[in-house]
């Protein structure tokens, strides 16, 4: 059920892959929880039962609710500190945050009030830092991959790259050809600091381990240069925001099923939008009582 990657780090491959390492003192401590109990519980068990041991200390990689959800259930059950990157941190302490801030910082409407976008609040007990970290005794390397969230971090422990989100597996990219991001310039920045990372196996957030992180970055990037592509060849004459998700998404064949698809990518459009404006590209007029982009 579990991947033994080194002596002492450990995967559960899940929805969410969880992270398990084990600390000198052998208990251990876990990257990421998953979205709910469900994983967690998973966890949990794998910890006692197969590792004989108890969990010391949860790690975050960034906060999204698939990564953090299963923190308050394992908080309750063995009173383990939480530790996240700063910025990211906010919204396990206030789940409610993540639709707030897709909903573009208002109230959110009730048909994004969704499970999977609010998850069950998490303590935080402290921060990671970048670089070197040491956390319930074990010491590893926290690097900063933020552009899939404002500050997600990877980290990297006995030659094991945790990468989080800044790599989605082949599957996923069928299935959603625009991947949400936060910050498209960040996010470009952040696939080449993983590509210079050496590790000896990497784990990504979602979908099987790696032994080599390039090719799937060489997939990612493919992904963001059609959208890119299409941006481009859609923003002929000024358009408002809206009109251009919904030009992008007939023509890339994006289905948004439900109000919670749309205003999952509408933000993520935006990020093109601003990296597209950054590198003058396209630019933003006022006009009309409106906001509209247009070629440069
Ligand atoms: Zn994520």
């Amino acid at each position: 059920m579990a991947d033994q990657l080194s002596e002492r780090v450990y995967v559960l491959p899940g929805g969410t892959n969880i992270g398990v390492v084990l600390a000198d003192d052998g208990r251990a401590v876990l990257i990421d929880t998953g979205l709910n109990d469900t994983p967690a519980r998973k966890g949990l068990r794998f910890v006692r039962e197969e590792l004989g041991t108890e969990i010391a200390a949860i790690i975050n990689t960034h906060g999204h609710a698939d990564h953090f959800g299963g923190n308050g259930f394992l908080v309750k059950r063995t009173s383990a500190p939480v530790y996240a990157p700063d910025l990211d941190e906010m919204t396990l302490r206030h789940p409610l945050m993540q639709p707030i801030m897709l909903y573009g910082g208002a109230d959110p409407a009730n048909p994004i009030r969704t499970s999977f976008l609010i998850a069950e609040q998490s303590p935080v007990d402290g921060l990671v830092h970048l670089g070197e970290n040491t956390i319930a005794g074990v010491t590893f390397e926290a690097i900063s991959l933020n552009g899939h969230s404002m500050n997600q971090f990877g980290y990297l422990i006995d030659g094991v790259f945790f990468c989080a989100d800044v790599v989605f597996p082949e599957v996923t990219l069928e299935k959603y050809p625009i991947p949400y991001l936060y910050g498209l310039t960040e996010h470009l920045a952040a696939m080449e600091t993983a590509r210079g990372v050496s590790a000896v196996k990497v784990v990504p957030g979602h979908g099987p381990i790696l032994d080599d992180i390039n090719p799937l970055i060489d997939r990612n990037l493919s992904a963001i240069e059609a959208v890119i592509e299409s941006l481009l060849a859609i923003i002929d004459h000024p358009l408002l925001a809206d009109e251009i998700c919904q030009q992008l998404f007939q023509r890339m064949n994006v289905s948004i099923p439900d109000a919670q698809a749309y205003y999952l990518l509408r933000p993520t459009v935006q990020a093109y939008l601003a990296h597209l404006e950054r590198q003058g590209a396209i630019h933003l007029i006022v006009e009309d009582a409106s906001v509209k982009w247009n070629q440069a």
